[in-house]
């Protein structure tokens, strides 16, 4: 696959410009693009599809414990599974489905509201028995299982980059620009309404900008006037060397009350979990951060590996691969941000992965860009308005709280 380069000139003017070349900016400024929206142009102060996005787990997760993210995670399925056809680019994934475990019975009860809730919603879900769960998953010891159910809509990415690549390419055949190592430095509003982006490489007159900064959206929502409440907080994985009789075909695995995951990766397999004291960046990051800074801990992994491994046994023995991680941009109720801000006319916001970013981008970016285009979402997403949080009086030291919460309940959003 070759990789389109950068492009280094910058337009004096566009109908939207799109700040942030992650998983979020790609997805908005495609479809933008796609549904005709006139010159649209993502900037990035790095290389583009470099920062948060490529280190995840590519994980789509159906059941999302809540109806508008439901809808979101089935609409985001269906992009990606049908990219090729639509533009001609494939976006490689495994369709494999997931098994979310439970191996207490006040988790298994958490589980089954959650799957309740989900199957309203249009989840195809199946409760399933241990020993099913292991003959559909050879990584999987039935031992010790109280409930498993099994949602075959899941799917992973196995290189998370190559989905920005396909959005980039898709995006650059029907005339967008993508334009790296541009940072923004500023957004001229006047008279409650957008009308430039400042770089130091020249100013982009345009009528609409979208903060899709990943970690960064809250500092360049600043440069707007605009307060956008996100923590960054770390997250990292494990990738295993190669082990035998693990194949890319064989499901992800979700276990609850161990808050921890693993799915097949480079014919090892990739772990990671949700601890309950994670580490928080300050949302002023410093000039020149990139996520290649973030300093890991092995030792977490390690706590991950001792409690999945009396149902993932090959983990007993297993090296590293890889240890990468990232930053969460992590809300105060765990939901995403995106639409339109009400302060600032021509503003647009598309953050607060909370964890499930990578996946819900596609969808996101789907109805951004219609709203944006067509003035109206294609359905309700008030839930996610990026001003909701302007009334609830929340200090820095609640916003924290209530992002870890949400970063530590990731599997249990009920307890
Ligand atoms: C280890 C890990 C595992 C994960 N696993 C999953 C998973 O399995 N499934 C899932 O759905 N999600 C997962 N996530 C979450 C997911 O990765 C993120 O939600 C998603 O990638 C965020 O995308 P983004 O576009 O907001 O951020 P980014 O990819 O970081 O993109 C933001 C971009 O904005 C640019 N930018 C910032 N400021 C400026 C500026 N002033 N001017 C120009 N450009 C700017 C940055 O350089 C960056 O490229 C995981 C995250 C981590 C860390």
């Amino acid at each position: 696959m070759s990789i389109p380069h950068a492009k280094v000139d910058l337009p004096s003017q566009a109908d939207a410009v799109v700040i942030g070349a992650g998983a979020f900016g790609f997805s908005v400024a495609y479809q933008l693009v796609r549904l005709g929206a006139g010159s649209v142009v993502l900037l990035d102060q790095y290389e583009p599809g470099t920062q948060v996005s490529p280190k995840a787990a590519g994980l789509f997760k159906m059941i999302q414990a809540s109806e508008t993210k439901t809808r979101l995670a089935l609409l985001s399925r269906q992009i990606v599974t049908t990219f090729a056809q639509e533009t001609g680019v494939p976006i490689p994934h495994e369709a494999v489905g997931s098994l979310f475990i439970a191996r207490t019975p006040a988790h298994a009860g958490m589980v089954d509201a959650e799957v309740e809730d989900s199957v309203g919603w249009g989840v195809e879900i199946e409760r399933i028995d241990a020993r099913e769960a292991s003959r559909l998953c050879g990584y999987l010891d039935p031992e010790g299982i109280v409930s498993v159910h099994h949602v075959p809509g899941d799917l992973y990415i196995e290189e998370p980059r190559s989905m920005l690549i396909a959005y980039w390419q898709a995006g650059e055949a029907l005339g967008l620009r993508v334009i790296g190592h541009t940072p923004v430095t500023g957004i001229r509003v006047e008279a409650g309404e957008v009308r430039a982006v400042q770089t130091a490489a020249g100013t982009i007159e345009t009528p609409v900008v979208v903060d899709a900064a990943g970690v960064w959206s809250r500092m360049v929502g600043a440069m707007a006037g605009v307060e956008v409440p996100v923590v960054p907080m770390r997250h990292q994985l494990r990738i295993t060397s190669p082990i035998d009789g693990v194949t890319a075909d064989m499901p992800i695995v979700r276990i609850t009350d161990a808050s921890g995951y693993a799915r097949p990766a480079r014919d090892g397999l990739m772990f990671g979990g949700f601890e309950s004291n994670p580490v928080a960046y300050p949302s002023q990051l410093p000039t020149g951060f990139t996520t290649d800074m973030i300093s890991f801990d092995p030792t977490l992994n390690d706590q991950f590996a001792e409690v999945l491994k009396p149902s993932i046994p090959v983990l007993r023995e297993h090296t590293s691969q890889e240890e990468r991680g990232g930053l969460f941009t992590m809300t105060a109720d765990g939901k995403l941000m995106a639409g339109p801000v009400g302060a600032v006319r021509g503003f647009w916001v598309t953050t607060g992965c909370n964890g499930s970013g990578f996946s819900l981008s596609s969808a996101i970016g789907r109805c951004v860009a219609e709203w944006i285009v067509g003035g109206e979402p294609p359905f309700d997403l008030s839930l996610l308005a990026p001003d909701r949080f302007a009334s609830q009086g929340l200090t820095p030291e609640l916003l924290h709280e209530k992002a870890v919460w949400q970063y530590a309940n990731y599997y249990t959003p009920s307890a």
